[in-house]
């Protein structure tokens, strides 16, 4: 997901199911914004990956890990957006990895991402869950990595990897070499378009294929975006194709240099992505060309 200013399609406490994508390897798919979080179990440590939208979601996601391990638990937020890491006040007791760039995002834009998200719940009339995002404690992650990075879980080795900028500027994914499961955040989205409020519109590509190129991500092929379905390494790289010729077709038009938002969007048409996310990211190239 973007920041809040999308619509938050919650419907209360939502449905979620478990998947095992790979022995070990699970995804918790939730009905509220179709959002995906990982579990990778180990023999003496477990991985969670993302913690959902405020404190009570937090906390039943822990219960859900709960019922299907008892080992200790580590947690990583791919990225500070509230979504996947609004709930970590329900994994307190754990080390929360992140980029720094997550931890520097959270806490400066925590506090607006909360009233956004409070407000729209507001709007339509969803006073409890208003409450429930209002109540919660935002907690930053404190186990801070800036390159790849492997965690040893018992028995098997997860990698934290950062790849470069992308959905925002400090997106982790994790590779499961063991599975062949790299866990991408919103680096990939399924069912929607890339999300790019925050996005670095020309990296993207680059970031992604560079992801598909690592060791475990050339054995990987199943990639849990962070919303919508579980996809194989096709999807990935012609999601990597369809940002390449996008970024492409906007350096022509901003080499003319009478580039505007409506020059680059028009640019952009015909590659699947909706007139929204084309204006959105003609409006971040413009921002980040100096
Ligand atoms: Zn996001």
């Amino acid at each position: 997901m973007g920041t809040p200013a999308q619509p938050v399609d919650w419907t209360g406490m939502s449905e979620a199911t478990w998947r095992e994508v790979a022995p070990g390897v699970h995804v918790r798919r939730h009905d509220e914004l179709k959002l995906n979080c990982g579990l990778v179990v180990g023999e003496e440590r477990s991985l969670v990956i993302d913690t959902r939208s405020f404190h009570a979601h937090g906390r039943e996601l822990l219960e859900a890990v709960r019922e299907i391990t008892g080992t200790e638990l580590v947690v990583v937020n791919t990225h500070a957006h509230y979504d996947h890491c609004f709930g970590n006040a329900a994994f307190r007791d754990s080390q929360i990895y992140a980029h720094p760039g997550a931890a520097e995002g959270l806490r400066r834009t925590g506090e607006h991402q909360r009233q956004q998200v409070v407000d729209h719940l507001r709007a339509t009339d969803r006073e409890h869950l208003a409450e429930q995002v209002e109540e919660t404690e935002i907690v930053l992650p404190f186990y801070l990595v800036e390159q790849d990075t492997e965690l040893d879980l018992g028995g098997r080795t997860v990698e934290l990897q950062y790849a470069g900028r992308g959905h925002t500027d400090h997106d982790l994914a994790v590779g499961v070499p063991d599975a062949g499961v790299v866990f991408v955040g919103d680096l990939v989205e399924e069912g929607a378009d890339p999300a790019m409020e925050d996005a670095f519109p020309m990296e993207w590509a680059p970031t992604l294929r560079s992801l598909l190129e690592r060791p475990s991500g050339v054995l990987a092929d199943s990639w849990v975006p962070g919303h919508g379905h579980v996809v194989d390494r096709t999807f990935v790289e012609t999601q990597a194709e369809q940002l390449a010729t996008m970024a492409e077709r906007f350096t022509e038009v901003l080499g003319t240099g009478i580039a505007g938002v409506d020059s680059l969007a028009n640019a952009g048409r015909g590659l699947g992505l909706t007139e929204d996310t084309l204006r959105l990211a003609a409006v971040r190239a413009l921002e980040l060309r100096h």
